[in-house]
């Protein structure tokens, strides 16, 4: 079985995607899956939320996108996640403008990845706030995209602009590609705005709001100065738990998913 691959993207910033991206690696990686997490984001927030310093890294996912590389040497080991990273750094602001004149631009990650999708479960990639042609070749490369999103006022806000380019990335480029799910992120139940948004979502989009819900928990937010994904700095938090719920439900949406293509 080759590895089933999720991009979280929302072209807001700040609204938890790396956060996301980098605790749900280590949370199928604590649950036994074989994890790799891709940083497609130049400010190389996932790589050191993994506990690796994108300053000193000697490889990273910059040259595989440009053909320099290949993923199986590029590809770097979060201890404290368990999981295998392709790093970023501001290196990979420049790819957006080299990758322009490329042939095939936006399938060179999904190419690069073809040759290590044996070795993994999941592949997580962490798009960055743009709809740019990073964002497009995570989007080329995926099989679903998960969106987190906070329920505030503004959250609806963008979310067709991302669904709309995930509809003409199907169209285009990649016939596979499905929304996974939105996932409620930094949610505040004592706030009755919250509790409203997060109905409406549902109201919306069904079975496509992922039944986990990630509380705002401060543990979430202090663990990348650790350089340690919230579910392993502080295993027990409210965060922790949550995005260890997320993984289990992500595992058994496939399983369901399986089975149904096998009747
Ligand atoms: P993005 O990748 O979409 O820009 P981040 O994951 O970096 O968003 O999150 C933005 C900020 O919010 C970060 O400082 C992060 O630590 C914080 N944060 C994210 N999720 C939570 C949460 N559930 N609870 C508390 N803080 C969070
Ligand atoms: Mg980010």
């Amino acid at each position: 079985m080759s590895a089933r691959i999720y991009a979280i993207a929302n072209q807001k910033g700040g609204v938890g995607k790396t956060t996301t991206a980098v605790n749900l690696a280590a949370a199928l990686s604590r649950l036994g899956e074989r994890v790799l997490l891709v940083d497609l984001d130049p400010q190389g927030n996932a790589t050191m939320g993994s506990g690796i310093d994108k300053q000193a890294v000697a490889q990273t996912v910059y040259p595989v996108l440009l053909g320099l590389a290949g993923a199986a040497d590029a590809r770097l080991h979060s201890a404290d996640g368990g999981y295998d990273v392709l790093a970023a750094n501001r290196d990979l602001a420049g790819a957006e403008i080299e990758l322009v004149g490329l042939e095939g631009r936006e399938h060179r990650l999904a190419g690069a990845l073809t040759p290590v999708a044996e070795d993994y479960d999941f592949v997580v990639l962490d798009c960055p706030p743009s709809l740019s042609l990073l964002t497009l070749n995570g989007l080329c490369a995926a099989h679903g995209v998960i969106i987190p999103m906070q329920c505030e006022y503004f959250a609806l806000e963008g979310l067709s602009d991302l669904v709309n380019s995930i509809k003409r990335v199907h169209a285009n480029l990649n016939p596979e590609i499905e929304v996974v799910g939105l996932l409620r992120v930094m949610f505040d139940p004592r706030m009755t705005l919250s509790q409203q948004v997060s109905d409406q979502l549902v109201a919306h989009f069904g079975d496509k709001v992922f039944r986990a819900v990630i509380p705002r928990n401060v543990r979430l937010a202090e663990a990348p100065s650790f350089g340690q994904p919230g579910i392993v700095y502080d295993p027990g938090s409210r965060g922790s738990k949550a995005y260890l719920e997320f993984g289990e439900e992500l595992i058994s949406r496939l399983s369901r998913a399986e089975q149904t293509e096998d009747m």
